[in-house]
């Protein structure tokens, strides 16, 4: 098994609240909200980080950013959102699989 905690969500070895999923990517809340709807969007692929990503996952990215606008309106967030994403220790990231951040609250 993965030590990944987020690769262990993929694999629904630890449970999350889930609102999108498609073959390559998977969307759940955070478990610890800063924000009324704060959700993460991973890529079912593994790397650690932005500055980790390879050229071969450049559509993936476009294809993730393509999709925040259209998991966010499905979760309520009409008017308007924040997306976030920390890279690096310095960057504030603690978990190291790469994840968007989807944080906003209901119009
Ligand atoms: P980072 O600081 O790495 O950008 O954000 C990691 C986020 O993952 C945090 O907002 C944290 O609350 C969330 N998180 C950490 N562990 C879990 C987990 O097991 N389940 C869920 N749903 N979120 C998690
Ligand atoms: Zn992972």
């Amino acid at each position: 098994m993965s030590d990944c905690i987020f690769c262990q969500i993929i694999e629904k070895h630890i449970p999350a609240s889930v609102v999108y999923e498609d073959d390559e990517m998977l969307c759940f809340k955070d478990i610890n909200p800063a924000a009324p709807v704060h959700l993460l969007l991973i890529p079912k692929v593994h790397f650690d980080s932005l500055a980790h990503a390879q050229a071969k996952h450049e559509a993936l990215l476009g294809r993730m950013m393509f999709k925040v606008p259209q998991i966010a309106q499905a979760n309520g967030l009409n008017n308007g959102f924040k997306t976030q994403i920390n890279t690096g220790k310095g960057g504030g990231q603690e978990v190291f699989h790469l994840h968007i951040h989807i944080m906003g609250r209901p119009a």
